[in-house]
């Protein structure tokens, strides 16, 4: 902040400064009767994200305060666009009540808002997580050595940890997408570079925190006191590690920023590796699997292929599933049971779905509910989800799969907290607590007798004007009210002699007399403080119904879970029954055969225009297959939709074909296509290697492998070169399931020499001088490229193509494809280094200097003769 001189500031301003000292990273939001104000910098940046007018304080003195406010009660709306520009907000509260404050009212930070903590409907996407991160990295810096990460979904209490090695970081924190991440404020030089990786990967906003917090044994300590338990082995713990270091530091980080109990973080899940089917970043981006490299949105990506929810609570969880596919094969049949289940049953899927749609986000609502911060809304909205469990279960108790079993009795309707709030609140109340209205008439008495004092006054006064009249015999006698004078009896002058007494005059007019009496002005100050009164009251019921509400977050939490997974089981069974999927037959071996199989979001936007495609890789049918055909012909497509289609079966899904069988993955690797790393200052063929890299050094034979071009980003030879030895590892050494599409013919040769390699290609039709793609993927080689052709649908000009026809033709009389794969075949059996690896073969034509360099025999040559030999060939490259 600039430099601010403050001797000469009021006290109100000083106290600001007092808060802004303590929260030096966060706009703070100043409240000032109406208004939350920002000053300095902070209305700089206020004015700049909000587009609200700059203006300042104390405009006339020589020091005027950069000042820009926004009114109270648009508060959410300008939260909302602050925190989506990466800032932290404190919000700094009169909490006092400024008629009653002798000097400066007392003001106090209520709340920290940051990225990554937040829980209002209005600042949170409703179909997905919003997660906060911890990473602890340990003293060592090898990427071997042990790390620890913790992530919380604030608005619904789930929190994870996990210990791994620092390699598996990036790709693990590139599948929780956390919108801020937590990492000490005292980092060597490498740790920090490798925490700014992940800040640019996962787009989160970092946040430093104390070095001497990221200790493991204090993070235990924390943790079990949260969770008021003497150990974590009930958490699956058996010892303090890493992980529970970085979970610690996100529990005191919350109870900092949220300042409320955190009663709804009601466990802790420890995340192993073997329990999912591994997907590195690289993959997760490729592969489009819950956003599209293009825009970063859902529609177009596998997660937006297979939505097909009904709550928000099943949408966030069809993510989870999406990016945590399982890699065991109980749990996934146990998935794949229920999704049977419910393909077969469409009424009872369909009404289902029915009831889903009517059942609101019970996970959110329960988070505030804990944290008080909900408003009559969201008890109305509970109401309404809790009403539908009861016909939920109905319809489930039809199914008979352990697992639909299992989650219909962890439907809870929770009868008797339904109930209350039904009796309670007003179906009308609506976001505000204080505005009144909240309370159902009939739930408690008093409110019923204030409400009706003051709505019903003018019966009360009609009722009390009749029976002063009778008593007194005065039928002119008026009862009635006056914004200045009150409550008032009138009668005229003539009539004041006959009143009895009781009666004091207040005012008198031209022709009558105004009285008050002790009945009346008891009435008076019961109905003119009868709303506040009852707001007060209604402010104080609801807030009991919202502890009494409060008191059963973990069962809530329970609720949601079962109807978020049943709502994921039906969307996946629906999709399954409307777009004529298969239940994959998953196995132990090592082998994967899918006929027909179509790519999961093409299937979608193509219709019958896709032409299904089979694949068999394996034990049996060959580990690796090489797929050639020209460009636009469907190989990247192919490759793709086997790695989506297994990706699906691990989820527990059915899968767009006719038929599956494929044994259980591990990992799936992919290195695809360009992509956007030039921004991270790494050339496109260091991140192509980078991947590659990642691919050979850590598939097991377990693995799924798809390659997309590789080598492409260097010369012809180079990457050529890169390319066969590639591949001949991963089908010699690793022997895992690849699939690898390539424009080098070359590399086809590799079928001829391992059995475990197939050679698939695209099959193109020929027709007058027309190429029609028919996407259709059959074994055997090809032989052409067809670059031009596609060159010419993209619109390159006439005259270019037919230089390039020319050249080609060139090319291929000079250097006749057939003799060149004869010489081919015929070098690569000679050709063979000490480890009996084939060794690539040669494409330049024999060179008569190399042949005679290669026979010289050094040991019996004289200088003279060494000095001839370099003449000769000196000589010979001078006559070229
Ligand atoms: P390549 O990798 O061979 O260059 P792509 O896989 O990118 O080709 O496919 C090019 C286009 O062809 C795709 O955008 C898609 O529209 C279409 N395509 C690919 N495979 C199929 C298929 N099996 N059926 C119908 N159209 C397909």
């Amino acid at each position: 902040m600039t430099d601010i001189d403050t001797q000469n500031l009021t006290p109100a301003m000083r106290q600001y400064m007092h808060f802004k000292s303590q929260y030096p990273e966060a706009v703070l939001l100043f409240r000032m009767g109406d208004f939350y104000e920002t000053f300095y910098d902070d209305a700089q940046v206020c004015a700049r994200v909000l587009g609200i007018a700059l203006t300042s304080r104390n405009s006339k003195s020589d020091n005027p305060i950069p000042l820009a406010g926004i009114p109270y009660h648009a508060l959410d709306n300008y939260l909302g666009k602050l925190v989506r520009a990466g800032h932290k907000v404190a919000i700094c509260e009169q909490v006092e009540d400024p008629a009653q404050a002798k000097g400066i009212v007392k003001r106090d930070v209520v709340r920290l808002i940051t990225p990554g903590t937040l829980t209002e409907d209005s600042l949170l996407e409703e179909s997905k997580g919003n997660y906060l991160a911890a990473l602890c990295l340990g003293n060592k810096t090898d990427l071997n050595a042990p790390a620890g990460l913790a992530w919380i979904e604030l608005s619904t209490g789930a929190f994870y940890a996990q210990v791994m090695e620092r390699r598996f970081v990036l790709d693990e924190l590139a599948r929780v997408r956390p919108a801020e991440c937590l990492v000490s404020d005292d980092l060597d030089a490498d740790q920090r570079k490798f925490t700014h990786e992940i800040r640019d990967l996962a787009g989160c906003v970092l946040t430093h925190r104390p070095g001497w917090g990221f200790d493991t044994h204090q993070g235990h300590e924390t943790l079990k006191k949260h969770f008021g338990v003497a150990s974590l082995e009930g958490f699956g713990f058996t010892k303090p590690d890493l992980s529970l270091a970085a979970a610690g530091v996100i529990l005191d980080y919350l109870t900092e920023t949220q300042k409320v109990a955190l009663d709804h973080i009601g466990t802790l899940r420890k995340v192993g590796r073997e329990t999912f089917l591994q997907l590195d970043q690289a993959t997760l981006r490729s592969l489009e699997v819950e956003r599209t490299i293009r825009d970063g949105s859902i529609h177009g990506s596998l997660l937006g292929a297979l939505d097909q929810t009904r709550t928000s609570m099943g949408a966030r969880k069809l993510r989870l599933w999406v990016c945590y596919p399982l890699c065991q094969l109980e749990p996934i049949q146990k998935r794949q049971d229920a999704v049977a289940e419910l393909v077969q049953m469409d009424a009872l899927r369909d009404q289902l779905r029915d009831a889903l749609k009517e059942i609101t986000d019970i996970e959110r609502i329960a988070t505030r509910i804990s944290t008080g911060r909900a408003v009559p809304r969201d008890l109305l909205g509970l109401h309404q989800a809790l009403s539908q469990i009861p016909r939920l279960r109905d319809i489930l108790k039809e199914c008979a799969s352990p697992m639909l079993t299992q989650l219909t009795e962890r439907c809870d309707p929770m009868e008797k907290l339904t109930q209350l709030i039904d009796s309670a609140i007003s179906p009308e109340a609506g976001l505000s607590i204080r505005d009144g209205g909240i309370i159902r008439t009939g739930y408690h008495a008093e409110i019923d007798r204030l409400r009706n004092l003051s709505q019903d006054g003018q019966a009360w006064l009609a009722s009390y004007q009749k029976k002063l009249i009778e008593e007194t015999g005065i039928n002119m006698l008026k009862v009635g009210f006056n914004r200045v004078f009150g409550y008032y009896v009138e009668v005229s002058h003539l009539h004041s002699e006959k009143l009895p007494p009781g009666f004091v005059r207040k005012q008198t007019l031209k022709n009558a007399e105004r009285y008050i009496t002790d009945e009346l002005k008891r009435y008076e100050s019961e109905a003119l403080t009868a709303e506040q009164r009852c707001k007060d009251l209604e402010e104080q019921l609801f807030n009991e119904v919202r502890r009494e509400a409060a008191g059963h977050t973990l069962r809530l939490q329970q609720v949601a879970e079962a109807v978020a997974t049943v709502d994921v089981l039906a969307g996946l069974a629906h999709i399954a029954r409307h777009r004529n999927y298969c239940r994959p037959e998953i196995h132990h071996e090592r082998d994967m055969d899918i006929r027909e199989g179509r790519h999961p979001v093409l299937d979608v936007s193509l219709g019958s225009q896709f032409v299904p495609n089979d694949v068999a890789l394996g034990r049996t049918s060959g580990d690796l297959a090489v797929i050639t055909g020209p460009n636009m012909a469907g190989k990247s497509t192919y490759i793709r939709q086997t790695a989506l289609l297994a990706l699906m079966a691990h989820m527990g899904s059915y899968i767009p074909a006719r038929s599956a069988h494929i044994g259980l993955v591990d990992r799936i690797f992919t290195r695809v296509g360009a992509s956007d790393e030039l921004t991270r200052g790494q050339s496109t063929f260091m991140v192509e290697m980078i991947e590659t890299a990642n691919i050979v050094n850590n598939a097991t034979d377990r693995s799924l492998v798809i390659l997309d071009e590789v080598g492409r980003g260097t010369s012809t030879y180079d990457g050529l070169s890169l390319a066969w030895a590639i591949t001949e590892h991963i089908a010699t050494r690793i022997r895992c399931r690849t699939l690898f599409a390539t424009h080098y013919h070359e590399i086809t040769e590799l079928a001829d020499l391992l059995d475990n390699v197939k050679n698939y290609n695209v099959s193109v039709r020929e027709w007058k001088d027309e190429v029609v793609f028919l996407h259709k993927i059959i074994e055997g080689r090809t032989d052409k490229s067809y670059g031009i052709h596609v060159a010419r649908l993209a619109g390159i000009p006439r005259e270019v193509i037919r230089r390039a026809n020319e050249i080609l033709d060139e090319l291929e009389s000079n250097f006749s494809r057939e003799a060149h794969t004869r010489r081919i075949g015929g070098k690569l059996e000679k050709h063979r280094n000490e480890d009996g690896q084939m060794l690539l073969f040669d494409l330049s034509p024999p060179d008569p200097i190399l042949d005679k360099l290669r026979t010289v025999d050094l040991n019996n040559l004289t200088p003279m003769q060494a000095i001839n030999l370099l003449h000769e060939i000196k000589k010979e490259l001078e006559n070229r």
